[in-house]
């Protein structure tokens, strides 16, 4: 369900125009819908209403202040992995006491900030942080909440670049370790193990992987229980997917069926970070069909935004719909490619499409998620604006980079400089 919708030939986000917003602030740009993301945030709302958690939207997805605003308003928290990401939360009114963060490579000063913010848990990735951590608290005389980040060896059946949980990857500790760690607990003064943490991956399609997961989870609680051990926080990280063509992800309703009387038992309470399930399908890129040419009998759409502006095609061979800003008759088979210069900077292959002529607003779809968050100034190309559509107004949520932005920072050595 998204509120992007053809109106008398146009689409729109909401009731508002998207050809209306590309002309005004031009192309490329992103456009999110307010509506969507409360929808989904009411999905687990409403699934997991019976049960005591604490949801935090994983920003990663989409960092945006006023997204992460829409987050807090609605009393979620944030999972983080990044001072820069700590830094967003606190700037979009997340409470502290909500923010969970997690990550393989914290820094010891992005540790010591998020000590000092005062975040509900830190979810440790390996003995050597825990060690590191400890440190700080002792420094700055504060107990540290943690949870312990397990990689349960599940192989959640998505793309190899985004299953987390399986054997072999850099995330998390194995339940000997983590166990390991509770034994030499007495030695960790300043530290407070709360939780247990896995993420097993993203976009996840079956409930399965979730299941043999916690199923693992809780019967580690137990053996822990047993050992005189006690967990408050069990945290099943996020990883629901969205449809992005065919695909049946799962609801967080059926999630809930699925999970809560595993976890029931244990008595622990819950956390979940859905980052993609929450905001993958509130987003559109539009962009501007720059030329139109033929090459060794193949169609070429050529459009003003390229791997730059949105990765995931290049990075995960990733599928996203491609639908004209106005309703067209007929077809034509095409590659849709951006002006940078890799071979890699397209965003579909041979695809069966709406005759796009020079000129015509192009929309890739579902790009609400991992898009804007993973742009970049490759060949030097201007990131787009963002907008945002809430409660029936158009907000430009991040302006368009300027040429100056590009070079902001940089300086010249004084041998070097010649204007
Ligand atoms: N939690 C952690 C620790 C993650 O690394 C991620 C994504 O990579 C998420 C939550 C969110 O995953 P998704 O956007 O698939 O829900």
């Amino acid at each position: 369900m998204n509120h992007f919708d053809f109106k008398n030939g146009h689409l729109h986000c909401e009731d508002i125009s998207v050809k209306e917003i590309a002309e005004k602030i031009g192309t490329p740009v992103y456009i999110y819908s307010s509506a969507t993301i409360n929808n989904n945030l009411e999905l687990f709302n409403e699934a997991f209403k019976d049960y005591p958690h604490l949801f935090c939207y994983s920003m990663k997805d989409n960092s945006n202040l006023s997204i992460l605003a829409i987050m807090a308003k609605k009393g979620w928290g944030i999972d983080i992995v990044s001072g820069g990401e700590l830094f967003r939360a606190l700037k979009a009114g997340t409470d502290p006491q909500k923010i969970v963060y997690a990550g393989v490579g914290k820094t010891t000063k992005e540790l010591e900030e998020a000590i000092d913010a005062g975040i509900f848990l830190i979810n440790v990735e390996s003995e050597q942080e825990l060690e590191a951590i400890d440190k700080i608290g002792k420094q700055k005389k504060k107990e540290v909440s943690i949870a312990l980040r397990i990689n349960p060896g599940i192989d959640p059946h998505t793309h190899s670049h985004i299953a987390t949980g399986k054997k072999g990857t850099k995330f998390g500790l194995s339940f000997a370790q983590a166990k390991e760690i509770f034994l030499k607990q007495p030695n960790y003064k300043n530290i407070k193990i709360e939780g247990l943490h896995m993420h097993i991956g993203s976009q996840i399609i079956s409930l399965k992987p979730y299941e043999e997961a916690v199923r693992k989870m809780v019967d580690f609680i137990d053996e822990l229980k047993k050992a005189n051990f006690s967990i408050q926080w069990l945290n099943i990280g996020g990883g629901i997917g969205i449809t992005y063509k065919d695909e049946i992800p799962p609801t967080p309703n059926q999630l809930a069926k699925t999970i809560l009387p595993l976890i029931e038992k244990t008595g622990c309470k819950l956390i979940i970070e859905p980052g993609r399930f929450i905001v993958g399908n509130a987003g559109i890129l539009v962009t501007k069909v720059l030329y139109t040419k033929i090459s060794e009998d193949k169609n070429f759409i050529i459009v003003d935004a390229g791997m730059n502006s949105l990765v995931r095609v290049a990075l995960y061979g990733s599928y996203h719909e491609i639908l004209p800003e106005e309703q067209k008759e007929g077809t034509i088979v095409a590659d849709v490619v951006g002006p940078i210069c890799e071979n890699t900077d397209f965003f579909a292959k041979s695809r069966e499409l709406p005759p796009f002529k020079q000129g015509d607003y192009l929309v890739i779809m579902s790009t609400g998620a991992f898009s804007f968050s993973m742009s970049s100034n490759y060949n030097s190309h201007t990131r787009p604006a963002e907008i945002l559509i809430d409660n029936s107004k158009c907000y430009l949520i991040r302006r368009r980079e300027s040429y100056l932005d590009l070079v902001q920072g940089e300086s010249i050595p004084p041998r070097l400089v010649l204007l």
